[in-house]
């Protein structure tokens, strides 16, 4: 019998909604990527045990096989922001989660599945800036330099990626692809080359 895990790896085009996104990233290089990045922090972060803090919902992927990866001891929470509608960025993040745990001299490290324009980054920065932490260090799965805007450092990057919309691997569009082991990317046609 054919089950419907088999049917989702050998899939080409993914249909989500009204658009189609084509195979980008595959599953085995986004797993190697996770894991030079847990090996490369573990080795600068030395003998600190830091706080991971993903943001959800995007990170969730990211964040369970990047601790599963990570050699040494850690914590990890999550908290919760939105700035994004469709397929496009936009300017108004919400903290919708907060923080409830001490982090005063702590070594924070924040797992993002991807920094765009920096919107969230910059909200992120807002709300740590009054937490005294140690250090606060910034890693991203995915980034697309072309479309960042802020000049904040970004410590850690997985992947460099052109500005254009991908799903997959916690990343979603309107609700769906989060559930996608590998990445996928927005397939353009003439008439939406203004979505991208
Ligand atoms: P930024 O605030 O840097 O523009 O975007 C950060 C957030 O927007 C990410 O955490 C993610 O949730 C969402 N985002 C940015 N680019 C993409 C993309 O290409 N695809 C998806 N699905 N979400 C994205």
């Amino acid at each position: 019998m054919i089950t419907f895990a088999f049917l989702k790896k050998i899939k080409q085009v993914v249909k989500l909604h009204d658009l189609q996104f084509r195979p980008f990233i595959s599953e085995e290089e986004i797993q190697q990527t996770v894991q030079r990045m847990a090996i490369e922090i573990a080795n600068d972060l030395k003998d600190e045990v830091p706080v991971f803090i993903g943001i959800l919902n995007g990170s969730f992927m990211f964040v369970s096989d990047f601790v599963k990866k990570y050699p040494k001891p850690c914590e990890v929470t999550f908290i919760k922001l939105a700035s994004y509608e469709g397929v496009k960025s936009t300017e108004d993040i919400q903290r919708l989660i907060g923080l409830t745990q001490d982090l005063s001299g702590r070594t924070v490290v924040i797992l993002e599945d991807i920094i765009d324009s920096g919107n969230t980054l910059e909200e992120v920065h807002r709300i740590f800036k009054n937490e005294h932490v140690k250090q606060l260090l910034i890693a991203t799965l995915f980034h697309k330099p072309t479309a960042y805007k802020k000049d904040f450092k970004l410590h850690y990057v997985g992947v460099e990626i052109p500005d254009k919309f991908i799903v997959g691997y916690g990343l979603d569009y309107n609700g769906l692809g989060r559930d996608l082991p590998e990445i996928y990317q927005l397939k353009t046609t003439q008439h939406m080359t203004n979505l991208v």
